[in-house]
């Protein structure tokens, strides 16, 4: 059966969300894009709210969301400010390995810390290796009942302010794919983390780098046998890009909303600048491909709640909704003329914001990498 319609509780999950977005996101947006400091009110109302770590499951004190819920959930939430949306989805990105690779003990030890507004980040990226993860180069040096673990991570997201880390590292240092497994670590066993990156857009959102100095994890935070790491990584991948892609589409919606209402009332010729053919054909192609946007997203992540495999499907979104917020921005500004340039206006930010899309959870060449090497199977 096919089914495009929301049943009734997910249009209350997109509701829900939506209030949020509307009355706690989209007010402070513009402070916490100008001060650059971390939205903390709004991560305590959102786990007040049970919108933080969604997709803990209900058995670890987490709400359970599925892929799909999350997309709904997304949508809406970088519809008021994808900086904030950001720095509150990612303790669900930490989630995905523990929830793919941990025993029950872990699951039971971190899930339920995490459901409990305990702060994680994901810990792939090296300042050496970024969209080549087999080639990165943090080693974890097995010692009896513990691994000494060295290196440096970058652009981790909440690492200013994450407890826990979940980080990939090398066990095996002459293997690259095989050669990576995934560890819980917690900030006081000795995790240093820098001052946040200054960066064009996403300001609510901190990511900085995270060092790790002879750090002693205990052997039993390893998440899953030796070697795995990178199947888990993968895995998470399919899990991560379809909320990435929807809140890309919640970033274009806006963009979209605002270009059209000042379309609508902006003149030049003496009629609204909406009755203008190249002006409104660039709004009707935003509307067409939010709309391709959310379908693809929604797809990617139904198939993978439903147990298909969803790597394509997944690229298929995160690809086009990353390059389709970047036009829609783009020509939101482009509908604002030179008001669009200004900070006064709402879209230069949700351009800022935008870019970021083409590059993190797999960069759009990475995306098309990925479907191009299943067509030359
Ligand atoms: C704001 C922000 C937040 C982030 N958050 C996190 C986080 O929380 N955790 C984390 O682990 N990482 C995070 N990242 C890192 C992000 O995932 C990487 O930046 C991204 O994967 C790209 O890696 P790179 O920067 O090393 O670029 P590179 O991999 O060096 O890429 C450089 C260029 O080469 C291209 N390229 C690379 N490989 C291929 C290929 N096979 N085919 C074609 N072109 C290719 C890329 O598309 C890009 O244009 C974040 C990054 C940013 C900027």
């Amino acid at each position: 059966m096919l089914n495009f319609v929301l049943s009734s509780e997910q249009k209350m999950l997109r509701d829900l969300a939506h209030d949020f977005a509307e009355n706690e996101i989209k007010p402070v947006a513009e402070h916490y894009d100008q001060t650059h400091e971390y939205p903390w009110p709004v991560i305590k109302k959102a786990l007040e709210n049970g919108l933080l770590s969604v997709n803990v499951p209900e058995q670890y004190g987490g709400p359970g969301m599925g892929v799909l819920e999350e997309c709904i959930l997304n949508e809406e939430l970088a519809w008021g400010c994808s900086g904030i949306q950001t720095a509150l989805m990612l303790n669900s990105l930490a989630v995905l390995p523990i929830k793919i690779a941990g025993s029950e003990a872990q699951k039971q030890k971190y899930l339920t810390q995490i459901a409990a507004g305990r702060m994680a980040a994901y810990c792939v990226t090296e300042p050496g290796a970024g969209s080549d993860v087999a080639g990165l180069a943090t080693y974890a040096e097995r010692k009896g009942d513990t691994y000494l673990l060295n290196g440096v991570k970058t652009w981790i997201t909440n690492g200013p302010v994450a407890d826990l880390f979940v980080v990939f590292a090398k066990t095996d240092r002459q293997e690259r794919y095989r050669g990576i497994s995934a560890f819980i670590v917690e900030r006081e066993w000795g995790v240093k983390t820098g001052q946040p990156l200054p960066k064009m857009g996403q300001h609510a959102s901190w990511t900085c780098e995270v060092f790790f100095e002879n750090v002693e994890v205990p052997a039993e935070n390893r998440l899953g046998p030796e070697g795995t790491g990178f199947l888990t990584a993968m895995k998470v991948f399919d899990g991560s890009r379809p909320p990435v892609a929807a809140a890309a589409v919640g970033v274009a919606r806006r963009a979209f909303e605002e270009a059209t209402t000042y379309a609508r009332t902006r003149t030049a010729y003496g009629q609204p600048i909406i009755a203008l053919q190249g002006v409104s054909f660039m709004l009707a192609d935003m509307a067409m491909n939010i709309e391709a946007g959310r379908l693809l997203a929604r797809q990617s992540a139904w198939l993978l709640d439903n147990g298909y495999d969803n790597t394509m499907p997944a690229a298929y979104a995160k690809a086009f909704c990353a390059d389709m917020v970047m036009k829609a921005t783009t020509d939101a500004v482009q509908v604002f003329g030179g008001y669009g340039y200004s900070r006064e206006y709402p879209v230069e930010k949700l351009m800022r914001d935008a870019k970021i899309y083409q590059i993190y959870e797999g960069t759009s060449q990475v995306m098309r990498h990925i479907i191009a090497r299943e067509l030359a199977r």
